[in-house]
């Protein structure tokens, strides 16, 4: 299996004939063996009736998995991962805002040797106020602190080779960080403009809280980024910085005592010292247990910290 379409859905049922048309007139056009994993994540409406009426006109190409409940769009993508079989994974939204008929543009990015093709919505058709001028701050805000500088993370439409989507696991609302994740197992990693078109149908599942959630979620994505191989190295240092500077204001305090003869007890400095040491000492402690934490994770599932390219002459190991 060459390309696998991946598109979550939820209450789309008005869109999904039109995506449909749209999925294999690009396909038809293509001279690739294809999939298309529909995961209907929980609809209310009648979304996976008009899937499962497809998937039986087509079973060679249309595959579908439906949720029992909602478990959000990531949870959805990680599925459909889990379901696919293409060595070229491409997203995308149901709703008709991404274009099919990028796709091929897509591939042949891909075709240069990159292993992710990120779509950028340069000319994006949602709520300027609500959603692209949030999205536009969110965008430069985690191309800066993970040093992975794309227009648009938020943009599902994406191409991706297997691989670099295997090291990893998709939790809570995380699909957008894949390309940092990808980047961390050494994706090389490019961008094109694509489509993109108002919503027709139904409506957006989400608003302005989105943007709250991608900064926090952006917390978790740098330290598991950065640190999460040496978590040592962020809370031993800052527990160095608090101790030095407990360090320093209690020689401050003797010197005044020597020279000036003012009580060492007597000032708020002491405690701020005596609360840094403690502090300090603690987050050592923690990153011990961090340490302890990130043996564990690794050896339990085997989990290489590293990543191969290729290989000559050497044998698959188990
Ligand atoms: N979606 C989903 N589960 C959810 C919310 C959304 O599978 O809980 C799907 C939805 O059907 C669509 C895609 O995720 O295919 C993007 O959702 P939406 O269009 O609402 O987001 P927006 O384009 O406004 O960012
Ligand atoms: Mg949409």
């Amino acid at each position: 299996m060459n390309l696998s379409l991946i598109i979550p859905v939820y209450n789309e049922q008005d869109t999904l004939p039109l995506l449909f048309d749209a999925i294999y007139q690009t396909m038809n056009s293509l001279d690739r063996t294809w999939e298309v994993v529909l995961v209907d994540d929980g609809s209310s409406d009648d979304s996976l009736a008009v899937l499962r009426e497809y998937a039986e006109k087509d079973k060679e190409h249309v595959r579908v998995i439906s949720f029992r409940r909602n478990f959000g769009q990531t949870a959805a993508i990680a599925a459909g991962l889990d379901y696919s079989q293409g060595d070229i994974i491409i997203l995308l939204d149901a709703d008709m805002q991404n274009d099919p008929a990028d796709i091929p543009l897509l591939l042949a990015k891909l075709d240069e040797g990159y292993d992710l093709v990120s779509g950028w919505r340069k000319n994006r058709k949602d709520n300027a106020l609500t959603r692209n001028f949030p999205s536009m701050m969110a965008n430069l805000l985690i191309s800066r602190v993970t040093g992975v500088e794309l227009h648009d993370y938020g943009c599902t439409l994406k191409a991706y080779r297997r691989p670099v989507l295997e090291g990893f696991r998709l939790y809570g609302e995380m699909h957008r960080f894949i390309p940092v994740f990808a980047n961390a197992v050494g994706a090389r990693i490019t961008e094109i403009v694509v489509n993109h078109h108002p919503r027709r149908f139904g409506q957006t599942k989400y608003g302005l809280e989105r943007t709250a959630k991608v900064i926090l979620d952006l917390f978790t994505v740098k330290f598991l980024i950065s640190y999460s191989a040496k978590p040592i190295y962020l809370f031993g240092g800052a527990g160095l910085i608090l101790m030095l500077a407990s360090a320093a204001l209690m020689l401050y305090l003797f010197v005044r005592r020597i020279f000036f003869v003012i009580a060492v007890t007597g000032s708020p400095l002491f405690q701020t010292s005596a609360m840094f040491f403690i502090l300090g000492f603690q987050s050592m402690l923690m990153g011990l247990i961090a340490e302890l934490l990130v043996r564990t994770y690794h050896e339990s599932q085997r989990k290489p910290t590293y990543t191969v390219r290729t290989k000559i002459n050497v044998a698959d190991h188990d």
